[in-house]
């Protein structure tokens, strides 16, 4: 990874800056671009501080195509081309299908599909135009089977496998490859807020009898990201414990 450059969208926090350390400690320069930019320049810094690699943190909303184009001028003129995307900003806003507000479906559709597509069609650009590069985008497997109570949250991450076959399908040609990873239950603030019940409730559904942790997220996102993932596109592998086979 050493020389490389990754952007993690939505990296300030959570899954992400798993993934963006996981990077820095094997070599590449780091940008964070998150809708917290205090949050998104605090971890940059620390990730310099902490693993020696060049970062920037930088204010960007995935929604805006506007945004995203900003902020990759300054990305493209401080780090000279961009090597690895991983979209991983995402949300939840989650409620029965016969409940929920059209403000919840637009927001999280906005956010986890739309976002995937502006930041790829942003950075793709740049990647096709060096013949080289590798986008990973964040799924999940509620994309893959369903979830009572995230009809929002599901469709925009079948959504998003979606839009990783065809991306790796129109790139393929010009040395671009694009996978998707597909979390199940990670151990984060969210699901750290489950009762005990809860958490017993869950793990009866996980084969390997645990939740997962971000690092497990962040080890197949930099083996899909490096070149020893360099035969492989258009695939989502799910990170579940064998929840999904
Ligand atoms: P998280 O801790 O909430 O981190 C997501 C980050 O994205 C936050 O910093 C968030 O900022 C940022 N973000 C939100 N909207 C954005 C926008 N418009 N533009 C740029 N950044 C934005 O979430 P996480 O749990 O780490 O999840 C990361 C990814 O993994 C998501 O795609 C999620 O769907 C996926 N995933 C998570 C799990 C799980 O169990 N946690 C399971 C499967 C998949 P704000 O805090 O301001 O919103």
């Amino acid at each position: 990874m050493r020389g490389k450059t990754a952007v993690i969208t939505g990296g300030a926090r959570g899954i992400g800056e798993s993934i963006a350390k996981l990077l820095a400690k094997m070599g590449a320069n780091i940008i964070i671009w998150d809708v917290l930019e205090d949050q998104a320049r605090a971890t940059a810094d620390a990730i310099a501080r902490n693993h020696g690699v060049k970062t920037l943190g930088a204010a960007a909303d995935v929604t805006r195509e506007a945004s995203v184009e900003a902020a990759l001028d300054a990305a493209v003129k401080e780090f000279g081309g961009i090597d690895i995307l991983v979209n991983n900003a995402g949300v939840t806003r989650d409620g029965l299908l016969i409940r929920m507000k059209e403000e919840d479906w637009d927001l999280v559709l906005s956010i986890n599909l739309k976002g995937v597509w502006i930041c790829t069609k942003a950075v793709a650009r740049v990647m096709l135009k060096a013949r080289k590069g590798s986008i990973v985008n964040i799924a999940s497997v509620v994309g893959v089977m369903g979830n009572a109570g995230q009809a929002n949250y599901s469709a925009s991450k079948a959504g998003v496998i979606g839009l990783t076959k065809t991306s790796a399908r129109e790139f393929a040609a010009r040395g671009v490859r694009v996978n998707a990873v597909a979390p199940g239950f990670i151990r984060t603030a969210m699901t750290d807020k489950l009762s005990d019940e809860q958490r017993g409730r869950l793990q009866s559904m996980i084969p390997l009898g645990e939740l997962g942790t971000p690092d497990d997220v962040a080890d197949a996102v930099a083996f899909l990201a490096s070149d020893r993932a360099r035969y492989i596109t258009g695939q989502t592998i799910n990170i579940d414990g064998g929840m999904v086979m």
